[in-house]
Formats: structure tokens, sequence, C-alpha cells
């Protein structure tokens, strides 16, 4: 990050100094986190039915073809499948980290969005719903497709129509 020695990004160096400003960005970062991983995750999907294709003028349906489709090869995902993607979404997913760059911020803030981007892809496909993760949730994605685009900190997929419950079935039955 060479734009912070060099001033070309404006930063500051005494998280203190500001608490109240610091806690707050750290505090939204995660909801952040949550509406870009749906918006960015959501255009790479068709944008208007099963039935539509780039040649009826469905980006969706490119970006999905040439990039996302890479990450969708994991049809029983693992731990190592969440950063298993094309580098055009790769370059798109951590845009995500770039947010404590809009605006002055103290790197901890940068440094804490970029952990979480690179982490937090584990949870969400390691196969354990919990602690943590919601991993049933996107494992449901990767066999449906069209369904739970984003994750389970705020249910985008339930405000746009998009979400499906995962079912638990009993192995003992
Ligand atoms: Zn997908
Ligand atoms: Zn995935």
């Amino acid at each position: 990050m060479s734009l912070w020695p060099s001033s070309q990004l404006i930063y500051y160096n005494d998280f203190w100094s500001c608490l109240f400003f610091s806690i707050i960005i750290l505090s939204i970062v995660i909801y952040w986190k949550a509406f870009h991983f749906y918006v960015i995750h959501r255009i790479t999907h068709l944008w208007w039915s099963v039935q539509n294709s780039f040649r009826e003028g469905d980006i969706g349906a490119f970006l999905y073809r040439y990039f996302h489709s890479l990450h969708h090869q994991s049809r029983n995902p693992g731990p190592w499948s969440g950063l298993s993607m094309h580098p055009v979404e790769h370059f798109l997913y951590y845009t995500r980290a770039y947010f404590s760059l809009l605006f002055s911020c103290h790197p901890l803030h940068f440094l804490y969005v970029k952990f979480n981007v690179d982490i937090s892809p584990i949870s969400g496909h390691d196969g354990y719903d919990d602690p943590v993760g919601g991993s049933a949730f996107h494992y449901l994605h990767h066999v449906s497709f069209n369904c739970n685009y984003g994750g389970s900190l705020i249910n985008f997929d339930y405000l746009f129509g998009t979400y499906k419950e995962f079912v638990k079935k009993s192995i003992n039955k």
C-alpha cells in the first residue's frame, strides 16, 4: 500500500484519536460485506430468468458462463472451494476490501476488511453450518444455482425473493 506512505491516500495513524469514527467503521464493515457479497455474486448469475442468454442481453449469463461457472465446478464444496474462482471474479470479489479506501481511514480498517475477505469463504464452504458460516445456506446455492446468493448475516435473498430454506433430512429415519 504505497498510496498511504506517498500521501496519495489520506489516512490517520492514531486509531484512538477518532475513537467513535474508528469503531463505527469497524462495526459497519461486516454489514458492508453482506451487501457487497450479495450484489457481486448476484450479478454473476442470470439477471432475469433461466431462459435468457447473453445474446438476449442478459449480462449475467455472460458473467456466469465465462467467469463464475468456474466457482460452481465445486458441486460439493469444501473449505478451499471458497476462493476457487476465475481471476476476473477474484477482482470483483476483492473490491470489497477497497471500501475503507473511499474515505479517510486507519490502516486497521483496511486490514480488517482484507483479512475478512480472505478468510470468510472458508466458513461459507466448509460444510458446517454451526457455530459460524452458514455453509448449508450457500451449499444449497451450489446445488440449485438460482437461490441463496448472499450470506446468512443479512438475508438479502429473503428481501429480493431468492431465498430457499435448507431442509435437513435425518439420516437415521
Ligand atoms: Zn454462484
Ligand atoms: Zn460458493
